[in-house]
């Protein structure tokens, strides 16, 4: 363990440099970007390292392992769903969880307003998109993007705070491209009681160049913990 928490503070330091680099490259500041820490199958000991280094956000896949971890986690740290998520488990994050990135469809999103209507808040979303197209994954296409948001947009305890995506791994950087383009353009709708500032793209192959492509928010897990293992 020992070994593994150092091994954290250097990934953390050098993820930190490249994240800087990457943001002055692309004009702005490099504080202007998040840097999540995504727990799945990591000991919260190790999640705690990540915090004491500066990690102010972490994201979680699973609402089970959420469930079982969070206590263990040091305390007032924020955490983003970024999983897939089924309509009967919204019940568990709403009150819980800072944002859910991962809202793929409207019925997603209306059992959202459902929980959190009932809770009295306001529940922050990030709406995934499936930039690559792929049957393979979750989330809506770019064409149907405008008329979901502003369904999205009636629900009074739903806001929509912009767009996450998890694109095809290839070499070329085009899918980056195009979510920058998708981004961009979503912004300039306009659309009311929708306020998209966050463009959540980048894990640990292509945070850099996913920065350069306008990326405020990257999640990443095994660049910062190691390669994860599933066994445990
Ligand atoms: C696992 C996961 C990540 C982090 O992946 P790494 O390649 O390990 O950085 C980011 N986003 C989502 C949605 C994930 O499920």
């Amino acid at each position: 363990m020992e070994n593994n928490l150092r091994q954290v503070q250097e990934n953390y330091a050098r993820i930190q440099d490249k994240i800087a680099e990457a943001a002055l490259q692309s004009g702005r500041k490099p504080e202007e970007i998040v840097f999540m820490a995504v727990t799945k199958t990591v000991a919260p000991e190790l999640v705690n390292a990540a915090i004491d280094c500066g990690i102010t956000l972490l994201g979680e896949n699973r609402v089970q392992e959420y469930q079982s971890k969070k206590d263990a986690y040091r305390q007032g740290v924020p955490v983003d769903f970024i999983g897939t998520l089924q309509s009967n488990k919204v019940k568990y994050l709403i009150g819980n969880i800072r944002m859910i990135q991962s809202v793929n469809k409207l019925s997603l999103a209306q059992e959202i307003e459902r929980c959190a209507g009932k809770q009295n808040l306001i529940q922050d979303i990030l709406i995934e998109v499936n930039i690559g197209d792929e049957d393979s994954k979750s989330g809506m296409t770019p064409e149907a993007l405008p008329e979901l948001l502003k369904e999205i947009s009636q629900l009074p305890h739903v806001h929509v705070c912009g767009l996450m995506t998890i694109p095809p791994p290839t070499e070329d950087t085009r899918f980056l491209q195009a979510m920058q383009e998708l981004f961009l353009k979503t912004k300039e709708l306009q659309i009311p009681d929708t306020d998209m500032h966050i463009l959540s793209m980048g894990m640990s192959d292509d945070y850099a160049q996913a920065i350069r492509y306008g990326s405020n928010l990257v999640r990443i897990g095994s660049a910062l913990f190691g390669a994860r293992n599933y066994q445990k």
